[in-house]
């Protein structure tokens, strides 16, 4: 017989009949058949919440999933704010980020395909209206070393493959290329060399241009992977109003194995940021800055939520014409140390 846990399934039995399945027959029929809890057909049906079609919420499911209840590979989960992603169905797990200009989330879908389950976290940060009670001072970034680690990080010593992509808004590559850049390099205000030393032991290459967007819908939800680290602007009209930027990272084990960046490109006012000499148009966010945390992700540093680092590049606000999270903090740059140790050459 089959193999069935019906703890806990059996009170629910009326709701799936009445709200979750109303479509089918058969299924009407199971309902009446098998009213009573533990039954093998009332434990086959799948939770109210995996529901056929659409985007599943993940604050409605489990955090662990098993593919027996819900096989999730290949739907759409969306966690806070808006933030999606699919679930892959190559055996690679995801973490996506969003970074708006009101806040910040984040959402980890493990994949563990010999286990048979995924497992969903998810977690959205608001910039609270007026000072919230709990408000402490930003702590000098220069000194404050706080970091956080994702799931995932490249191999030591990886040398990464970006390709930019233009998109069709006109957008500058400049502050791309200078937010990837500031990351790699460990680019920092903090000394009078204007980088920590020794830099990460991970590198970028450029590999030219790619008419191939990021692997990021125009929802800003994580879509299918594709093998290609992608870079730059997207058109994404519908993406929550807040959104900037979406970093998608996908993973096996524990090693990163492609990561693409997008940058909204429609409804938003860009600013390459002063490297170009220019001053910032009011009310425009500088390119360099939110792609040098987006690149963060990318390398496998998550958010450092509290008031108190918000002056680090790896804090979940970024505000307009603001070009401080273009360079690194001290924690910005000990998680990366961390991940990667130091780079002993400079070659
Ligand atoms: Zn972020």
């Amino acid at each position: 017989m089959d193999d069935v846990s019906p703890a806990g399934r059996g009170r629910r039995t009326g709701a799936l009949c009445t709200t979750a399945l109303g479509a089918a027959a058969a299924t009407a029929l199971s309902c009446a058949v098998t009213a009573g809890p533990g039954t093998a057909l009332a434990a086959r049906r799948p939770p109210v919440w995996c529901k056929p079609g659409g985007a599943l919420s993940a604050r409605a499911m489990p955090q662990k999933v098993r593919m027996s209840d819900c096989d999730l590979r290949g739907r759409v989960v969306r966690g806070e704010n808006g933030l999606a992603a699919a679930v892959p169905s190559d055996g690679t797990s995801v973490t996506a980020h969003a970074l708006g200009t009101d806040g910040a989330s984040e959402l980890r879908i493990r994949v563990d395909e010999r286990k048979g389950e995924v497992t969903v976290t998810t977690v959205g940060t608001r910039v609270p209206q007026g000072r919230p009670r709990q408000f402490r001072a930003p702590l000098d970034p220069c000194k404050d070393g706080t970091y956080q680690r994702e799931p995932s990080k490249w191999p030591k010593g990886a040398t990464i493959e970006w390709h930019y992509y233009a998109g069709t808004a006109g957008l500058p590559m400049s502050g791309v290329s200078t937010g990837i850049s500031n990351v790699f390099n460990a680019a920092t205000d903090c000394n009078s060399a204007r980088k920590f030393t020794p830099p990460p032991d991970v590198s970028e290459k450029y590999a030219g241009e790619t008419g191939t967007a990021p692997n990021v819908t125009t929802e800003a939800t994580c879509g299918d992977r594709d093998g290609t680290n992608v870079s730059g602007w997207e058109a994404m009209p519908a993406a929550e109003p807040e959104i900037l930027a979406a970093t998608c990272t996908w993973y096996r084990g524990s090693t990163t194995i492609e990561s693409d960046t997008a940058l909204q490109a429609q409804g938003k006012k860009w600013w390459p940021g002063p490297q170009d000499g220019s001053s910032c148009p009011a009310g425009s966010y500088d390119a360099a800055a939110v792609t040098t945390h987006e690149a963060g992700h990318m390398l496998g540093l998550g958010h450092v939520e509290g008031s108190q680092h918000s002056a680090l590049t790896m804090a979940p606000t970024v505000a307009a014409c603001v070009d401080d999270p273009a360079t690194l903090g001290k924690g910005d740059y000990d998680g990366l140390i961390a991940l990667y140790g130091g780079r002993t050459s400079t070659a």
